[in-house]
């Protein structure tokens, strides 16, 4: 799968997440040409202190243009839950600590949800693409439930808990193909890639 832009597009996506890197270029179908932060010669983190998704996503395409003035796209992402007032949110990546990984997170959040009866969550993802020094950000949404249980092994992140309105398996439960036709990020990405086409 792949939007039709007319002319390639070259862009260095602020991001080091391998899987953010493959669902972009899945989604983009080659046809915008990602460059990565090793490419460019980039080895810094870029620390994510703003206080928001679209914040946090602005934060990393900016230092990238800012450095280097090279055309640049980012991604930022968080799960809200309804029930725990909208978090993890913004601390999604670190919701269970500095240095948490997946499965811990995934573990604090089903603890938080024990033994409650509203599921309900959203995945948010906010483009941000920074052309020219001027910024433009695209935002994807998707509603869903969170499973009382992990289930499936692909995608990554909180995928195995998540299962988007109107289906029955979790993200993880996916192939990436199925995922990639609905998520948050391909909503986001589906706005970025139609703002390139019209501009190109
Ligand atoms: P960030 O956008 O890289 O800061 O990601 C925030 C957190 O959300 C990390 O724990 C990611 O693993 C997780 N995350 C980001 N995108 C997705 C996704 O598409 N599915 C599941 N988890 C995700």
């Amino acid at each position: 799968m792949g939007f039709k832009v007319s002319r390639m597009m070259d862009l260095v996506f602020a991001s080091r997440n391998k899987n953010k890197i493959i669902e972009l270029q899945e989604i983009f179908g080659g046809i915008i040409k990602v460059r990565s932060l090793s490419e460019i010669g980039f080895d810094k983190d870029i620390v994510e202190s703003a206080s928001t998704i679209a914040g946090n996503s602005l934060l990393k395409a900016k230092c990238i243009y800012d450095k280097f003035k090279y055309n640049s796209i980012s991604d930022d992402t968080g799960l809200e839950v309804e029930m725990l007032n909208g978090e993890p949110g913004v601390y999604s990546a670190r919701y269970a600590g500095v240095n948490a990984n997946s499965n811990e997170n995934i573990k604090k959040l089903l603890n938080n949800l024990s033994g409650k009866k509203n599921r309900k969550a959203c995945f948010k993802t906010v483009i941000t693409l920074i052309i020219d020094g001027n910024v433009h950000q695209f935002e994807g949404l998707v509603d869903g439930m969170i499973t009382s249980q992990t289930r499936g092994s692909n995608g990554f992140g909180y995928d195995s808990v998540f299962v988007p309105l109107g289906h029955e398996k979790t993200f993880a439960e996916m192939q990436s193909f199925e995922k990639n036709k609905i998520s948050h990020r391909f909503l986001a990405l589906k706005k970025t890639s139609d703002f390139i086409s019209g501009i190109v």
